[in-house]
């Protein structure tokens, strides 16, 4: 059995690790240099993002024997909006590398594969198709599925982020919702070390977006970050992302060719965090080939998850600064407090976002109606 897998990132490595594991050995091609071969930064995994599991890393170590070393715990996630701080505690999930750095997940990935990486290949997906009897789609993006009429797109991205150097707490990482400066998106601070981390901003492409200057809102939300984190902060590397695509595929496997990561469409579009669900779609692609599994009924909860997620972006961009203040303010009532805490902890596997789905659906068809009225 000949398998391709385009891209050695986190879904094509993770289906390269569970078809050895299984007796296959695929070739990957990869357009890069090297493993991981572009700017570092730090990335997140929530493990309430990534119910009915408790413990991402637990779970994929237990389950697929894919071992992954984070950079720390996260025991404190701080969320900011215009006029207030609140804070969910508890075991919540984990930070980690990403990029051209030893450690980074990727890199991480590829010690544990024994398969030949070809790399700075330009070998074309028809080529491959070609050529081998199984083809895993593992590029990093939705272009692939697109050009082949097998993706929707729900929105595109612009992101644009620093490593800086200060004092952070490397088990805290910081999120911003302060429409004024990032209007329907995000900032986010999430440290490497004790004394490095990324100010990444994120927002969608939306008409009334794309008129704003991105070196004025990144300089409003490195001055927002500066001021609410009490430092000022040394730039040491930049990076910009435009157009970062955020949709499904509709199939997630036509004939041999399996859609993998961000290809199937493993980026949720809540909040921008799709690892996870790359590594299940690479495991999941490897089971379908071994004949262990059936992909296209394994990667069914993804599209759940993917449909959950999209719900929390419509809420999220319909919300106003004055309601995210009211939420946020609410992370201080000892109750909520409680529930929450518990709720996002690596103990619990309660669904928040598939129970709260229904109502944030409502939500959102009221302010949609309210808006074309
Ligand atoms: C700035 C940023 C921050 C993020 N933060 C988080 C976060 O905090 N938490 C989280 O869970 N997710 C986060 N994500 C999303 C997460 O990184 C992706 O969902 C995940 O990496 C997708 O895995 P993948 O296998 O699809 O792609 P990747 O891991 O990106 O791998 C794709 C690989 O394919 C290669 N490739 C591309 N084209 C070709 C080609 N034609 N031929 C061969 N190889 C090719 C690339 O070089 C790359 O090595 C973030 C994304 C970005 C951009």
């Amino acid at each position: 059995m000949k398998v391709a897998i385009m891209g050695a990132g986190m879904s094509g490595l993770s289906c390269a690790i569970t078809l050895e594991k299984h007796g296959i050995t695929p070739t990957i091609f990869e357009s890069r240099s090297k493993v991981g071969d572009r700017f570092i930064n730090s990335e997140a995994m929530f493990s309430i993002l990534n119910r009915p599991v408790k413990d991402s890393l637990e779970y994929i170590s237990e389950n697929y024997n894919i071992n992954l070393e984070p950079l720390d715990r996260v025991k404190k996630l701080t969320i900011h909006s215009k006029n207030e701080i609140g804070n969910i505690e508890g075991k919540i999930g984990y930070t980690n590398i990403r990029g051209r750095h030893n450690n980074s997940y990727e890199s991480q990935l590829a010690r544990q594969i024994r398969s030949k990486i070809i790399f700075n290949s330009n070998y074309d997906y028809p080529y491959l198709c070609k050529h081998f009897d199984s083809v895993v789609l593992a590029t990093g993006d939705g272009q692939y599925a697109a050009d082949i009429g097998n993706y929707k797109c729900d929105l595109t991205v612009t992101i644009k982020g620093a490593t800086v150097e200060g004092n952070f707490v490397t088990s805290n990482p910081h999120v911003w919702f302060n429409y004024d400066i990032i209007p329907k998106g995000y900032i986010w601070v999430i440290p490497f070390s004790e004394k490095e981390g990324n100010i990444v901003i994120a927002y969608p492409d939306y008409p009334d977006n794309i008129k704003l200057d991105i070196e004025v809102m990144w300089e409003k939300a490195y001055s927002l970050v500066s001021k609410d984190l009490k430092q000022s902060f040394k730039i040491t590397d930049k990076f910009e992302i435009t157009r970062y695509m955020m949709g499904i595929c509709n199939k997630a496997k036509i004939d041999n060719t399996y859609f993998a990561g961000n290809c199937f469409g493993t980026i949720s579009p809540g909040l921008g965090f799709g690892q996870f669900a790359a590594i299940l779609t690479g495991v999941y692609a490897a089971y379908d080939i071994c004949n262990i599994g059936v992909y296209e009924q394994l990667t069914k909860p993804l599209f759940e998850n993917y449909n959950h997620s999209m719900t929390l972006r419509r809420f999220l961009e319909n919300q106003t600064n004055e309601q995210m203040d009211g939420y946020i303010k609410n992370l201080d009532n000892k109750f909520i407090d409680y529930i929450i805490d518990n709720v996002c902890s690596n103990e619990n596997s309660i669904d928040l976002m598939k129970l709260s789905t229904p109502i944030m659906r409502l939500w959102n068809n009221y302010k949609e109606h309210s808006h074309s009225r």
